[in-house]
């Protein structure tokens, strides 16, 4: 037996570690199997911050690879396992250590999920706003170690926005409390930002500390466009912007994720458009009709077909409904390979043109949904299951939408992290004075290079 798994069996219960082929198989990958992955030596559930130090020492002492894991939502393969490593799940931390009213802030452990602390925040009147599409089933550890976004960022911020301290350990074991629990600070190196985002590859991320919002005070009015192209949707969100008009949610999704969504289910979805646009503002009053009609306006100029203004909340929350379950509808059609382009909010709209002419140059399936106000696109390319020639037509697509991501000035991932699956493209995007800034970094943090190897950036 490896001196690791030794060495865990010491220091966890044997309900904590997992041996066995079907734990192993099913804790190998993210969802990002295009990635490569296999199965880990075994899989450590940590109770406790004691437990993380254990395992983490364990690691250290025998130089075993360790690949933390939320709750394996992540779509870069930054979660995929190596045969030589051990997968330390945080999925077992689940409590909510403290919401404090008076300074709107909240402290959860790493295993609980973005829903359920958006809904003991709401307890005490409080807004948790990073909200990705999978806020349901992925975790606060996970979202800050990839620095997620989502619906409501493109007005509220994304995770790093949020965070204002964390309690991380650190490749020897050691803890850091990193951070400050006051509404600024400027006390040494803004050590709490740069672990968010770092995908597991500084430190193991316990415990967060987040900034809230009041629940109240906003008023939703929603604007759905439905266009006959694509690039009209695109032009649509440029000029949203251009004009200053900062919504608090603007979503797209084409007519492939539609379909999808309503073969799976019964959502009475429009039928017959090229794209939706879903716009959300939430300045309450005249001063919110008057932003949703500005916003309506822009649809309109932009060639919308139809634009349907405060439609009823039930009608609202079922579009928005649908864009959150875009993905897993398309994952039943076959392995999606999951891009996470973002460029600057002029270029959607030429984006969204190379995005169609790389489908056909390459007679691939490419379904488009965005977090479009952030200029944030998931192109996601479908090849059936089994078929070789298709998967290798799937990867060129990918690479060059990639490349014509960086032409238009954007990078390559808005906000799923690099993992494995991006770090070709980080390679081109990060000049070689700041991949150096990278290896420094990690080798300070991380000599012995145990911690998710391989991962976040090239090198
Ligand atoms: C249907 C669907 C919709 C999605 N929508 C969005 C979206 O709108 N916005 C968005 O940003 N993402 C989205 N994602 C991607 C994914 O949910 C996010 O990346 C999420 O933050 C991952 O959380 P997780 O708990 O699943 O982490 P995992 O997948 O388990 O891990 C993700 C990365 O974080 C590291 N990690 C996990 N926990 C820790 C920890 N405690 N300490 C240190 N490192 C850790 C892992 O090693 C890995 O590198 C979506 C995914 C799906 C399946």
């Amino acid at each position: 037996m490896p001196e690791i798994l030794q060495l865990l069996g010491e220091a966890l219960r044997p309900d904590q570690l997992s041996i066995d082929d079907a734990t192993r198989d099913a804790y190998a990958h993210d969802d990002a199997e295009w990635a490569q992955f296999a199965p880990p030596l075994g899989v450590a559930f940590a109770e406790s911050l004691t437990d993380v130090v254990a395992v983490v020492r364990a690691a250290a002492a025998t130089g075993t690879p360790l690949v933390p894991r939320g709750a394996g939502t992540g779509l870069s393969g930054g979660a995929n396992a190596s045969a030589d490593s051990i997968v330390l799940s945080l999925e077992r931390m689940t409590r909510i250590v403290e919401i404090d009213e008076a300074e709107r802030t909240a402290t959860a452990e790493a295993g609980v999920l973005n829903d359920a602390l958006r809904a003991a925040v709401a307890e005490h009147g409080l807004w948790y706003p990073p909200d990705p599409a999978s806020s349901a089933i992925s975790t606060i550890g996970g979202n800050v170690a990839t620095n997620a976004g989502g619906l409501c960022c493109v007005k509220y911020g994304v995770t790093a926005d949020a965070v204002i301290a964390l309690t991380v350990v650190l490749a020897d074991g050691q803890v850091a409390r990193v951070g400050r629990k006051t509404a600024k600070g400027s006390t040494g190196y803004q050590l709490a930002q740069l672990l968010v985002g770092s995908e597991g590859t500084l430190g193991i991320v316990v415990e967060a500390t987040v900034k809230l919002r009041p629940l109240a005070g906003r008023e939703d009015r929603a604007i759905v466009g439905s266009f006959g192209s694509l690039q009209d949707a695109g032009r649509a969100v440029a000029a949203v912007s251009a004009d200053g008009i900062i919504p608090a949610a603007l979503e797209l999704i084409d007519r492939t994720c539609l379909d999808a969504v309503a073969a799976w289910q019964q959502l009475d979805l429009p039928t017959g458009q090229a794209a939706l646009l879903l716009a959300k503002v939430d300045e309450p009053g005249a001063a919110g009709e008057a932003l949703a009609a500005r916003v309506a306006a822009h649809f309109e100029a932009a060639g919308a077909t139809s634009v349907a203004r405060s439609v009823d909340a039930a009608d609202a929350d079922r579009l928005f409904l649908a864009r959150r379950l875009a993905y897993p509808a398309l994952e039943r059609l076959g392995p999606v390979l999951t891009e996470d382009v973002c460029v600057p909010r002029g270029a959607v709209p030429e984006m969204l043109a190379r995005i169609e002419a790389i489908a056909a140059t390459h007679a691939v399936t490419i379904a488009n949904i965005a977090h479009a106000g952030d200029g944030n696109l998931h192109p996601l390319i479908i090849a059936p299951e089994g078929d070789e020639a298709a998967r290798a037509r799937a990867k060129l697509a990918f690479d060059e939408i990639v490349d014509a991501c960086r032409e238009l000035g954007g990078t390559v991932t808005g906000e799923h992290g690099v993992g494995l699956l991006k770090l070709p493209g980080a390679a081109a995007e990060l000049s070689p004075v700041v991949l150096g800034m990278h290896r420094a970094l990690k080798d300070a943090l991380d000599p012995q290079g145990i911690l998710n190897p391989g991962k976040a950036f090239p090198g």
